[in-house]
């Protein structure tokens, strides 16, 4: 008799929305108008209660395919043996610290572990203030670090969203460095957005100073934007010179997503002072981890011990060496690379056919289309891509929209993601999109 029975018929779909309804706060939603009960996933594939298959072209964070058996294996091995805190030594501890050090720069060289990206990213915070003496934060408008308080307040998404009480004093927003929609374009565009971090430093100093800039390597929540070239380096110069650190949010988009390299920020030629990492880390598995130099770390050593109960513990440390085992064996950021210009051309011809799909643009698996009604005005077309997204369900393959207009598809599969699958995802983007045209004319 298994623990963990078959319960994948236990409730209809309506029975499990009503008792989630009673039993789970309102302020969680579900993905798309009526929702699915997924009762089992593999590779880059989900299952719902029926046994329909649906391709998964967005959950980033099972990184190298749903329930991968090895890492499976790695995680129950491990629990069958040993789990506990991090005040024993352990050899996975050591050996995931060095394995994972290994593929940072070498100023990257102190792993602190912890649950999840908002965990991540509030030790982050925690740090920059430790080793700056500093409190204000600067960060891109429109994002997203994570669901704690301190997080939430350093998350335009969240703090200029519904429910939100707007911007702290201590943090100053510069605009989305997007080329697409916003002010710059062209060559310098990455320079010139880079800029509006001198006026942000200058109202930091007026509050005490900066104390950090957080900025993913690439934009997730904010629509899938690709930083333009010079940007970070250009930014980074600016907060490090008024003696501020730079923090790069992976969460998202870390461990080979990039396709031309291991980490996003490698894209922009920067070296960061702390790097955050979660979601794809344990594929599945509540993982997060900050790196760091051994200057902040000293600088945050400064007498109060900072210990995670499960942080670091050696199941996860297990997983986390069994996800970098994959990715390295199965030569996913290879993958990632290739299927993604593939995935890319056949998305603009896609472009040159739907007046509505505005703008293609991505880096490795992390892909985004921009819907818009008018190509010049660009009016965003939130209610279209809602409605595409809808249509895609039904027809099997699983999307999500995001951006300040919510008109964003994000493509962004486990890596394991083939060029079947883009083929089978274009083609059906085609005839819903083709569908969309006709039902509002
Ligand atoms: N940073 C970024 C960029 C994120 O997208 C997220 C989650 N969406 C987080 C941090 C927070 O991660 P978690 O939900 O694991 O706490």
């Amino acid at each position: 008799m298994p623990v963990v029975k078959d319960v994948s018929r236990r409730r209809t779909v309506s029975e499990l929305s009503a008792a989630r309804q009673q039993r789970l706060g309102a302020s969680l939603s579900f993905s798309y108008k009526s929702p699915l009960h997924i009762v089992s996933g593999s590779r880059q594939f989900l299952f719902d209660a029926t046994g329909r298959r649906y391709l998964d072209c967005v959950n980033n964070v099972a990184h190298v395919g749903h329930s991968h058996p090895y890492v499976v294996r790695a995680a129950s091995e491990q629990m069958a043996r040993l789990n506990t805190n991090t005040r024993y030594l352990h050899e996975l501890l050591i050996e995931y610290s060095e394995r994972l050090t290994a593929t940072l720069p070498e100023s990257l060289s102190v792993a602190f572990f912890v649950n999840s990206g908002s965990e991540a990213n509030e030790l982050a915070l925690r740090m920059a203030r430790a080793h700056t003496k500093r409190n204000d934060v600067i960060v891109l408008d429109c994002a997203y670090h994570g669901n704690t308080s301190a997080m939430i307040d350093i998350s335009p998404y969240k703090f200029d969203g519904p429910g939100g009480s707007g911007r702290p004093s201590w943090v100053h927003k510069v605009s989305m460095p997007d080329v697409y929609r916003g002010q710059h374009r062209g060559e310098d565009a990455g320079i010139r957005y880079a800029d509006a971090l001198t006026k942000a430093v200058q109202a930091a100093d007026k509050n005490g100073g900066v104390a950090a800039f957080f900025c993913e390597s690439a934009v997730s929540c904010g629509g899938q934007i690709i930083l333009p070239r010079g940007y970070l380096s250009e930014a980074y110069a600016t907060v490090r010179a008024a003696g501020g650190v730079c923090v790069a949010d992976e969460v998202q988009t870390g461990f080979g997503r990039a396709g031309s390299h291991f980490w996003m920020f490698e894209t922009q030629g920067v070296t960061p002072d702390i790097v955050t990492l979660g979601k794809p880390i344990g594929n599945g598995h509540p993982l997060g981890a900050v790196i760091t130099t051994p200057e902040i770390a000293a600088s945050f050593a400064n007498g109060m011990e900072y210990f995670n109960t499960f942080g670091g513990n050696p199941v996860s440390c297990a997983v986390g060496l069994a996800v970098l085992d994959v990715i390295r064996d199965e030569e996913l950021q290879q993958n990632a690379l290739d299927v993604s210009e593939y995935l890319k051309r056949e998305l603009r011809l896609l472009q040159d056919n739907h007046p509505l799909v505005g703008d293609v643009r991505g880096l490795g698996l992390f892909l985004g289309i921009e819907l818009v009604r008018d190509r010049n005005t660009l009016e965003p077309a939130g209610r279209e891509a809602t409605q595409i997204v809808e249509r895609m369900k039904e027809r099997g393959i699983l999307l999500s929209t995001d951006g300040p207009f919510h008109n964003v598809i994000k493509i962004k599969p486990p890596l394991v993601f083939s060029r079947k699958d883009a083929d089978v995802l274009v083609s059906s983007l085609d005839s819903v999109l083709e569908a969309c045209v006709t039902a509002d004319t």
